[in-house]
């Protein structure tokens, strides 16, 4: 089906965008791969290119678009021709709102600068080695001093974790309430502020995941983010357009995968016949082209009410939950699709493959999206 049309101002920024993921990122890919690391110039680059946080106000430099569909769009195209493990719409999209939103004006004119011209790169830190879905079982504390927090805790998987200069960390503050957390932004060269590892990992192996660790790091007042104890509530707040930001992306990374089996199946040939033409593999494909096609429908639709400011956030459990189970069938069938081919890094499918998997744990994994949706329509 259809789409419905993206305005022609859309229509010119894709093409820019893809432009720029085409010449600025895809070139430099395989080197990244290999490195486990995106290079910072690329984040500077998209600066340039006024991809970055383009929904903030132009007093800070960005170019107030708030539409949604401008992040849906640089995803796609990210997607289709950039590189999996560069995480801008994490650093855009993700994590400076924080800053709009709970930011004072003083941190704003501080931050929101370097943020869209890419000098400065994002991270958030919520999960630790023994909380994730839970966490509320974390572990990281800040202690109040005069003028200063004193902030203690591990963190791990966290994306950016070697390139970021600005980390929001979410730490305990409170001694009887577990859901007592602030907000804090730790910067580069904080004492105390130390890099583990970069975490090997099956996919996105150019993203930049790693531990972090917080040794008594003194942590300015004029550094907490939000409200003092409030953490938790300013978390909350961002995951409906976190889980809209990881539907908009397993979709299109669900379209890249069926556009390159498509194009293997017609090529390969066996038992004397193109593979796109035994029934087997008609019958999956286009099981999963519908399932595409509807699923599109429906995440355009949540962009369409969080535009509004309606998205409900059980919809974007929804979404994320469908999305992110149809793109692993879809990179399954894929690699299933290509044979042997499917297990070699050369193809494509093979990467999608690993790329994917993470999806229906990150950003929430698929039983805490059911255990959402359940609360919603059973209890
Ligand atoms: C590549 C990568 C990048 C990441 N980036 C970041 C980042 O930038 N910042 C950040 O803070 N974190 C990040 N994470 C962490 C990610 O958000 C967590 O891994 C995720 O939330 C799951 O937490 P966990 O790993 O502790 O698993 P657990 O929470 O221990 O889950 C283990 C299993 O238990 C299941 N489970 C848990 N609770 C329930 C329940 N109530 N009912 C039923 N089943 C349940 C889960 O679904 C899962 O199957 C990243 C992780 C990865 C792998």
């Amino acid at each position: 089906m259809q789409r419905r049309p993206f305005e022609p101002e859309m229509e010119q920024f894709r093409d820019a965008a893809r432009k720029f993921f085409q010449t600025e990122i895809r070139p430099h890919s395989e080197r990244w791969r290999e490195t486990g690391i995106v290079d910072r110039e690329a984040f500077l680059k998209a600066g340039e290119a006024g991809l970055l946080c383009i929904w903030a106000d132009e007093q800070y430099g960005g170019l107030g678009l708030n539409d949604f569909r401008y992040e849906q769009i640089l995803i796609e195209e990210n997607a289709f021709h950039g590189d999996s493990g560069y995480f801008i719409t994490l650093h855009s999209r993700l994590v400076a709102p924080y800053f709009q939103h709970f930011g004072n004006e003083e941190q704003k004119q501080r931050f929101l600068p370097s943020f869209i011209s890419g000098e400065k790169i994002l991270a958030i830190a919520m999960t630790e080695p023994d909380a994730g879905s839970d966490l509320a079982g974390m572990k990281a504390r800040a202690v109040e001093h005069d003028d200063h927090w004193v902030l203690n805790g591990t963190k791990t998987y966290i994306s950016n974790g070697i390139n970021a200069d600005v980390v929001i960390v979410a730490a305990k503050t409170h001694a009887e309430n577990p859901h007592g957390v602030t907000l804090f932004i730790v910067e580069r060269g904080m004492e105390g502020f130390e890099r583990g590892r970069l975490l090997k990992k099956m996919g996105m192996k150019s993203q930049d995941t790693a531990e972090l660790f917080f040794r008594d790091v003194k942590v300015p007042k004029a550094n907490v983010l939000g409200q003092v104890h409030a953490g938790f509530y300013h978390l909350m707040k961002g995951l409906a357009e976190e889980r809209l930001i990881g539907a908009c992306g397993n979709l299109a990374a669900t379209r890249v995968a069926m556009e390159v089996t498509r194009e293997f199946v017609r090529n390969r040939k066996v038992f004397g016949k193109p593979l796109s033409k035994m029934q087997n593999t008609r019958f999956k494909l286009a099981a999963l082209d519908a399932e595409i096609d509807i699923a599109q429908v429906y995440v355009d639709r949540c962009v369409e009410q969080h535009n509004l400011g309606k998205l409900d956030p059980v919809d974007a459990a929804r979404a994320k939950l469908y999305t992110s189970e149809l793109a692993g069938r879809m990179v399954d069938e894929g690699v299933q699709q290509h044979g042997g081919a499917g297990y070699m890094e050369e193809y494509e499918i093979c990467r999608l493959y690993q790329d994917e998997r993470i999806h229906r744990i990150l950003a929430g994994t698929s039983e805490i999206m059911k255990e959402i949706i359940a609360r919603s329509t059973l209890d």
